[in-house]
């Protein structure tokens, strides 16, 4: 009885070994969507790598029927394009949560953060200059041109109520600030609806999405470049589970002219690339939205101020400032190792 028990015990055991869940692969994907390169890392049971393309066309979907300022067959582009009408435009409900968390933004961080900076940041063109398109001569732009767009700009002259815009003629709605944040978001309830998936980490240009664990239990390590030499990192944060990490910097996309960088993150209040000591700011929050909004709205607002918006939306913040110093807010501490 005894010898049928051991063999019986056996039999099961080997059972479960042959027929238990297989270590999920790993897959790696780089493709660019957004503007932006983005780097996949998947655990999952399905080697094919469908999920992998599923998440490409959830990025390309999001960028051409939605967010895009620049294509016609966006939501934006249609609103834009609606400025000015006196009934106002219908939103979809997923826009006018996007639009109403970018109105709260504007509000926390004192109208710093501005997605209605669209006249000045198309004036700038600085991501066109920085991706070659402009040719090689730059030059900023006049005063009095900076003061027109200015004129057409201001998140407090926008009305949203019940699922209806109004722009003021001549506003443009500029989303590039909370894109990828947006993207994070649809991304991980991607990765939560499909049961394949065990882990996850997924970086869009200067943001990244974690989710879940690796099959060998180790965190998930988020390097924070070096914004004085980007090809090394001032540390890296050591991540369990589902986290958000976005960052901005005056290195991501700008142009030079006789010394002076010209970068993309717009101070509402000159209308000219802000300057407040800072060269790179990263936040980890538990919401892409939040983290990719933060991180924009504290590059402008600096340290200071910076650092008391980002505790007010439960947030961690770590600066880099312009002279290479870094500052963090007590939690980032937790979860931050300097690179040796
Ligand atoms: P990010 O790289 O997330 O900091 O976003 C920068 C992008 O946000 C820029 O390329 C502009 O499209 C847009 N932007 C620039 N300045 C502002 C601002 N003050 N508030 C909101 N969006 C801005
Ligand atoms: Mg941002």
């Amino acid at each position: 009885m005894k010898k049928f028990f051991a063999v019986s015990v056996c039999m099961f055991m080997l059972l479960c070994c042959a027929c238990g869940p297989a270590r999920p692969a790993q897959i790696t994907n780089t493709d660019t969507a957004m503007g932006t390169v983005i780097v996949q890392k998947l655990y999952t049971a399905d080697s094919q790598g469908r999920a992998a393309q599923e998440i490409m066309e959830l990025l390309g979907k999001l960028e051409t029927q939605e967010l895009s300022r620049r294509l016609d067959t966006s939501e934006v582009w249609n609103l834009n394009a609606g400025a000015g009408r006196p009934e106002g435009c219908t939103v979809s409900p997923s826009m006018e949560e996007i639009l109403a968390g970018c109105l709260d933004m504007w509000h926390k961080s004192q109208g710093a953060f501005d997605v209605t900076l669209g006249p000045v940041v198309e004036l700038w063109d600085i991501d066109g200059w920085a991706a070659g398109e402009n040719g090689e001569d730059f030059s900023p732009p006049e005063d009095r041109q900076l003061a027109e767009a200015l004129e057409r700009c201001g998140a407090g002259r926008m009305e949203l109520r019940e699922g209806v815009l109004w722009l003021p003629e001549g506003m443009l709605l500029d989303l590039g600030a909370v894109g990828k944040g947006v993207a994070m978001d649809r991304i991980l309830s991607y990765l939560q609806g499909n049961n394949n998936i065990t882990g996850a980490i997924i970086s869009l240009g200067g943001s990244v999405v974690t989710y879940g664990s690796k099959p060998d239990g180790d965190c998930w390590k988020v390097g924070i470049a070096n914004p004085a030499d980007t090809a090394s990192i001032v540390g890296t944060l050591m991540l369990e589970g589902e986290w958000f990490v976005s960052t901005s910097g005056d290195y991501e996309r700008y142009v030079e002219l006789d010394g002076v960088r010209y970068h993309h993150i717009i101070d509402p209040v000159t209308g000219r690339p802000a300057d407040s000591g800072i060269a790179g700011v990263t936040i980890l929050a538990g919401n892409g939205f939040l983290s990719d909004a933060l991180s924009t709205a504290c590059f402008i607002l600096g340290e200071e101020k910076g650092m008391a918006l980002a505790e007010l939306c439960g947030a961690e913040v770590l600066f880099v400032s312009t002279d290479g110093r870094i500052t963090m807010s007590r939690g980032m501490e937790a979860y931050f190792e300097t690179a040796e």
